[in-house]
């Protein structure tokens, strides 16, 4: 069960200074449950605050199918084709020709999310490897960037990116220290924040916030997940807790949430590459 709460949750003082800014939400499972239910409140809720644009992004053929069918239902989402490192060992054997085909898709902007995830144990690595350097190499070919995901895989994500031609992407959820960030960053990289910047004790991902150029830095909620504080902990997250976290990293680089909202929405619209006629 989660929390189902309504406008009392928010931050008078907040929400006034932010209601006239305009931000993207790069990464969200509307795709899935608890939020698969609930997407007109969603966008609603996302609307007021000032959350236009969002990313749903798919985890294996089945949610990258109702991404495109969600980004064709509402001018406000778009979508990404692929098969997260944990759902590897459940994809059918022709996985590769249904994202293909998927990512003809004209609303489809992105390839992913995939990479390397050794915390859980839903798939071998060495399975997980092979479907991230095949996602590698669809991005390269198809053009649209690449959504990797890295979870405690730090040395062997920097390895495959490093030795692959593919130089467009975004580190998703972004878990690392400087030393990882500069080489990917000097490579073309991408990399987008979620409420994770904003907990407490996150020094190590705050300090690349800090010092990244602004122009590679994306917003994103991740959600179900990863709801950002004041609400951490509360169930499930939504795309309309992004203001959060754009002033947590207006904080860090002691400029106004109004410029983070203009140079993150900016950078988002290019990497992503929106069509609205399509
Ligand atoms: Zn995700």
């Amino acid at each position: 069960m989660y929390t189902n709460f309504s406008s009392g949750d928010s931050n008078p003082r907040l929400d006034s200074i932010l209601t006239t800014m305009k931000f993207i939400d790069t990464h969200c499972h509307l795709n899935i449950k608890p939020l698969l239910e609930r997407t007109n409140e969603i966008l609603d809720a996302a609307a007021e605050q000032g959350i236009h644009q969002m990313v749903v992004v798919g985890i294996d053929i089945p949610s990258s199918e109702i991404a495109i069918r969600l980004a064709e239902d509402h001018p406000q989402l778009f979508a990404s084709a692929g098969i997260h490192p944990n759902d590897c060992s459940k994809a059918p054997d022709d996985w590769e020709k249904h994202i293909v085909e998927m990512l003809a898709h004209p609303r489809v902007v992105a390839v992913g999310e995939t990479g390397l995830d050794y915390y859980w144990d839903d798939s071998p690595a060495e399975l997980q490897k092979v479907f991230f350097r095949d996602h590698l190499d669809l991005a390269l070919a198809c053009g649209k960037p690449i959504i990797i995901h890295n979870r405690s895989a730090d040395q062997d994500v920097l390895q495959q990116v490093m030795e692959h031609g593919n130089n467009k992407g975004v580190f998703h959820c972004w878990p690392a220290g400087w030393d990882m960030a500069k080489p990917l960053i000097e490579k073309g990289y991408h990399l987008s924040f979620t409420g994770t910047v904003t907990f407490k004790k996150n020094e190590i991902v705050q300090d690349v916030a800090t010092r990244m150029p602004l122009d590679r830095l994306m917003l994103e909620t991740d959600s179900p997940f990863l709801t950002p504080a004041p609400h951490r902990g509360i169930r499930p997250n939504e795309p309309r807790y992004i203001p959060h976290i754009g002033e947590k990293i207006a904080l860090l680089r002691d400029i106004s949430v109004d410029e983070v909202a203009k140079a993150t929405t900016r950078t988002a619209e290019i990497f992503f590459n929106f069509d609205h006629t399509k």
